[in-house]
């Protein structure tokens, strides 16, 4: 993992490498059960090179504390690594040059029982390559509140989708889904007797 964040660090196989003053691999536990996916590094996540550290990752902070899930016992990240300009969405070259580059083989290494997507551009990006490749044509709101068995990279793997953390700062009418798939992922993550929860 260290190996691949400090070629993260060095990349410029997109172009979000001009744009960014740090990149964000992601952090965690590499031993966890569960992968969390962002979208893009943001403002704060550019200056800090953490991934959820402005005020989206507040929010995620906050329903992660409710269920009794600790950033320490996870592996957080997001789809890109680099900031895009002006926070715009990453575009399809630079999802598909990044993920092939980094994300695939992050998960591959973890091996995680469960990944949570946040916001639509990472659940179309894990689900599209599963054997559930045609849910991809629904929406976040039609693919969210439930767990959706199947494989990813070969590894058997419950994904969970949510909405972006950030989709509750433009609108709190969000917030109320999230906590129900917080907990979602609370009951699944009993169900598998995983290691972590408090
Ligand atoms: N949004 C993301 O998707 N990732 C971050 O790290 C921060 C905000
Ligand atoms: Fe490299 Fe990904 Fe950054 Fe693009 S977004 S420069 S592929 S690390």
């Amino acid at each position: 993992m260290e190996e691949i964040a400090s070629e993260v660090h060095a990349c410029n196989k997109c172009p979000l490498w001009k744009g960014r003053r740090n990149a964000v691999p992601g952090e965690g536990d590499i031993d966890t059960s569960i992968v969390f996916v962002g979208e893009a590094p943001g403002h704060w996540e550019d200056v800090k090179g953490s991934p959820f550290v402005g005020a989206a990752g507040k929010i995620l902070n906050t329903l992660m504390t409710k269920i009794g899930l600790s950033r320490n016992h996870v592996f957080i990240t997001s789809v890109v690594k680099c900031r895009p300009p002006e926070n715009r969405a990453p575009n399809p070259n630079e999802i598909k040059t990044c993920t092939g580059l980094y994300l695939d083989r992050q998960i591959a290494l973890i091996k995680p029982k469960i990944i949570v997507t946040l916001g639509s551009y990472s659940t179309v990006y894990i689900l599209s390559k599963t054997e559930l490749e045609s849910e991809t044509v629904k929406g976040i709101t039609q693919l969210r509140g439930r767990a959706y068995q199947t494989n990813f990279l070969d590894l058997p793997v419950s994904v969970i989708p949510m909405y972006h953390p950030a989709a509750v700062l433009h609108n709190p009418k969000y917030r109320d889904a999230l906590e129900k798939d917080f907990e979602l992922l609370k009951t699944r993550f009993a169900k598998l007797r995983l290691p972590g929860l408090q």
